[in-house]
């Protein structure tokens, strides 16, 4: 009830696009009178969390915020949504979030905007908007989001909240709709380090339905304290010529608080960030552009109302309604990147980039137990500010997609707050599956 009427009261955020009022009550009654009766109850009892609306429950709606799934119900329900359950979590309702998760402000949602709570005139990032929304406003105890270039960690940047994409593969992609399948990852947002690490541990592991999801056994996500770690900075990220000056200073005074509690941190030269965004761009709008070929009219969703089309026409047209401008934008870079006499200059060029980046960072998390940078290169924008500059947007995605890239484990955690009022995150990325560290070394940091 909490919850409900939190959500109730806060209706302008617009994070929330579904509630699911009478089941979540219906639920925490019967958890109610199962603990009474001195009956067991799942490890999650009672967690109240939203779902971004790219995850399937089975019987509920979902749309990835597109006109293109209007009215469209799941048929089964995520791997990760199934072992919340299996655990007695309450999920309350679904969460709004850029249309397809694309977008890094939740701007592109066809449901219009999220503002964020600390500060309405601005965003709360993207495409996980809703959900950090969520779990800043305090309208859920967790939210899942999905992070395919930085959608879980760079709004909880700019929602002062914790935000972790764990390895890809950790967590099942099954039931997850796919934006770039090489990328995606479904992400946890909390307050705090030990509910996020409450969540992973039942909602990661193996999974039949999902080739890609790892058969690595899943550890014990038990926060160490008091140990000391082998931290690297990359130096090209804090003396980036786009990181604000404020921020800069505010991250170099970490690392010293840092060595101070006794770690050792060391400056790392990684020389291909630049390259980083670029090379993101070509391959997720490639796969984009495959993935959502699927949303043709027939099989699911909206459907042009036109009659008499000959059927290349009811595709375009279907699609040309259903879908909002950056799917589109990104349909269309995709395809061509793919295309027979680009292939080689942009989609080849692209993945020899990915290879040279994972070899970098892999290189350097040999010798390190992780590398700390900032999350995002400013403070939350201002609503509008970056609608209408597409690749000033995508750049502020500079410090995420490397860990989308290649495939480890990251985290943001907040860390100040700047002059002008918003909150600031610090990211920690680690070798892949050693969210056990990243989990401890965020704790350490927080
Ligand atoms: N901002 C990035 C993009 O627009 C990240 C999106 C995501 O992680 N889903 O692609």
């Amino acid at each position: 009830r909490y919850y409900l009427d939190r959500i109730g009261q806060t209706k302008h955020l617009n994070a929330y696009l579904e509630v699911f009022e009478e089941e979540a009550l219906a639920k925490a009654h019967a958890l109610d009178t199962r603990i009474k009766n001195g009956e067991s109850v799942g490890a999650l009892a009672g967690i109240v969390i939203g779902i971004k609306d790219v995850i399937c429950y089975k019987g509920h709606k979902v749309s990835a915020a597109s006109r293109i799934l209007e009215g469209f119900t799941s048929l089964y329900s995520a791997t990760a949504v199934e072992r919340l359950l299996a655990e007695d979590a309450i999920i309350i309702g679904n969460l709004n979030c850029d249309e397809f998760a694309m977008g890094s402000t939740n701007e592109n949602s066809a449901y219009g905007p999220v503002l964020n709570a600390l500060d309405n005139s601005r965003v709360p990032g993207g495409s996980s908007g809703g959900s950090a929304v969520a779990v800043q406003a305090d309208l859920c105890m967790v939210s899942l989001g999905s992070d395919t270039g930085g959608s879980v960690r760079q709004p909880a940047d700019f929602c002062g909240i914790v935000g972790l994409k764990p390895t890809y593969g950790r967590i099942s992609r099954y039931g997850l709709i796919a934006y770039a399948s090489s990328f995606d990852q479904i992400g946890i947002f909390g307050r705090n380090i030990a509910d996020v690490a409450r969540v992973l541990q039942f909602i990661a592991g193996p999974d039949e339905y999902d080739s890609t999801a790892s058969n690595e056994e899943v550890p014990d996500y038990q926060i160490v304290h008091n140990k000391s770690w082998k931290i690297a900075y990359l130096r090209d990220a804090l003396f980036h010529p786009g990181l604000d000056e404020e921020m800069k200073e505010g991250y170099t005074r970490f690392f010293e608080e840092l060595e101070a509690a006794g770690d050792t941190v060391t400056a790392a030269d990684f020389a291909y960030l630049d390259y980083v965004v670029p090379a993101y761009y070509v391959l997720t709008t490639a796969e984009a552009s495959s993935n959502l070929s699927r949303f043709d009219g027939v099989k699911y969703g909206h459907r042009t109302s036109l009659n008499n089309l000959e059927l290349a026409d009811f595709y375009k047209k279907s699609r040309s309604e259903g879908f909002g401008k950056e799917v589109k934008r990104r349909i269309l870079l995709g395809t061509f990147v793919l295309s027979a006499g680009y292939y080689d200059a942009y989609f080849a060029k692209a993945q020899q980039v990915r290879r040279m980046v994972v070899d970098k960072l892999n290189e350097i998390l040999s010798e390190y137990d992780a590398i700390v940078m900032p999350t995002v290169p400013s403070t939350a924008f201002k609503i509008g500010e970056k609608t209408n500059d597409p690749i000033a947007m995508y750049l502020a995605d500079i410090y995420t997609v490397l860990a989308n890239l290649a495939g480890v484990p990251a985290i943001s955690v907040p860390l100040q707050r700047h002059s002008n009022g918003m909150p600031y995150g610090v990211q920690i990325i680690t070798k892949q599956f050693s969210e056990a560290n990243l989990l401890s070394i965020a704790e350490h940091a927080m």
